[in-house]
């Protein structure tokens, strides 16, 4: 079986977490700042601050804005459930703009449509390796005064003209286990903001400014050592396994090129893309649907994913809560029902390309 998304660790990071585990320190130490200072530089922020996931980190982001009640933050209805449940946890208002076919992220116009007299944030998503524009959202963000949080958990340095992921306002990465860096479960925030760095250095511990002196009811989101450990070589290592995927990438779209009804994914000019995931879009005209294709592979021992089945806001349990404000989103809303998404890790040989390659043309029934 070619699995959908594989981790492996080599002999560095056995080496660390085995120096880690020696050395006694387990919890928040000088690993978790040394993978902080790391993370910032090669972000190119001034501050990074590692947390214990990708959700809370989130969670945390939006508590530093300190919203009040009603305050809206606007992102897109295609994402990982998370970026939906944090808006709610941390008590906001969620807002949906539509999204764009060739990025699969916000729509920047679509933003400008959302804007009400209580938007606070925006927080586009970027989705599977690349960054929504930007460029345009930050623009609209100050003519509004309006805070960004980029939603960066599958887009670690990604960029936009030279501008990396989390570097615009407020960043959120995850490291969960599928992620292109992993800690197993973690998370880090960028900012270049020095007082929200400080804000939530102290709410990330307890909201303790120095030793038992509380100055916030904060909470405990600290990353361990040995998180830091695990990823440590991982960022050191991290421009070939972008490389890696990149060429998985590279060979499924010139192959996959111009089949009716099959839809590559496109790298808009300017921004970089870290293919977190490779995903197709199967459209009416190829005759045949995604569930075929997905049963398909599977036979041929090749893994898949629907990322995301359904918009977030479908789902029941979101349905007629005030908190949750559902609007048509049109692209969003076909673009759901049509994408699959295969390996594209850096473990796919060329071997398995070719295999993945030549089972997606025979469901197609192109030579
Ligand atoms: C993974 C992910 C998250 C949540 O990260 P966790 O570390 O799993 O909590 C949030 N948003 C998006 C888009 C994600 O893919």
């Amino acid at each position: 079986m070619i699995p959908i998304s594989q981790v492996k660790f080599g002999p560095e990071e056995e080496e660390l977490v085995l120096s880690t585990l020696r050395s006694g320190m387990v919890a928040q130490g000088p690993l978790v700042k040394q993978f902080e200072d790391m993370f910032a530089e090669k972000s190119g922020v001034k501050h990074a601050i590692a947390v214990n996931n990708g959700t809370t980190s989130l969670v945390a982001c939006i508590q530093a804005l300190r919203l009040n009640p009603g305050d809206e933050v606007i992102t897109s209805p295609f994402t990982f459930i998370a970026t939906l449940n944090a808006i709610l946890e941390a008590g906001a208002v969620a807002v949906f703009a539509d999204i764009n076919e060739d990025d699969f992220n916000l729509d920047p116009k679509s933003v400008q449509s959302r804007i009400t007299s209580r938007t606070k944030a925006i927080m586009p998503v970027h989705l599977y390796g690349q960054m929504a524009d930007m460029e345009s959202i930050s623009k609209i963000a100050n003519q509004h005064s309006l805070r960004v949080i980029e939603d960066s958990a599958q887009s670690h340095f990604a960029s936009q003209k030279g501008n990396k992921a989390g570097s615009f306002d407020l960043g959120s990465f995850s490291f969960y286990a599928t992620k292109n860096l992993t800690t197993g479960e973690g998370g880090i925030i960028t900012t270049n903001d020095d007082e929200i760095a400080e804000q939530l250095r102290i709410m990330r511990n307890q909201g303790m400014k120095q030793r038992y002196q509380y100055v916030m009811a904060g909470h405990n989101y600290r990353m361990t050592d040995l998180q830091a450990a695990l990823v440590i070589p991982q960022l050191t290592r991290y421009d070939n396994t972008v490389s890696a995927r990149t060429k998985n990438a590279d060979f499924y779209s010139q192959e996959l090129a111009g089949i009716p009804g099959l839809v590559t994914p496109q790298v808009v000019p300017e921004r970089t893309h870290v293919w977190h995931q490779y995903t197709l879009r199967i459209t009416k005209e190829s005759g045949i649907t995604r569930q075929f294709l997905s049963e398909q592979l599977t036979d041929a021992g090749i893994g898949s994913g629907f990322y995301y089945p359904k918009l977030v806001f479908e789902y029941e349990t979101y349905q007629n809560r005030p908190d949750v404000i559902i609007s048509d989103c049109p692209v969003a809303e076909k673009v759901v029902t049509e994408v699959i998404s295969i390996p594209v890790h850096p473990y796919v040989s060329s071997k398995d390309r070719e295999h993945i390659v030549k089972t997606i043309k025979n469901a197609l029934d192109v030579k």
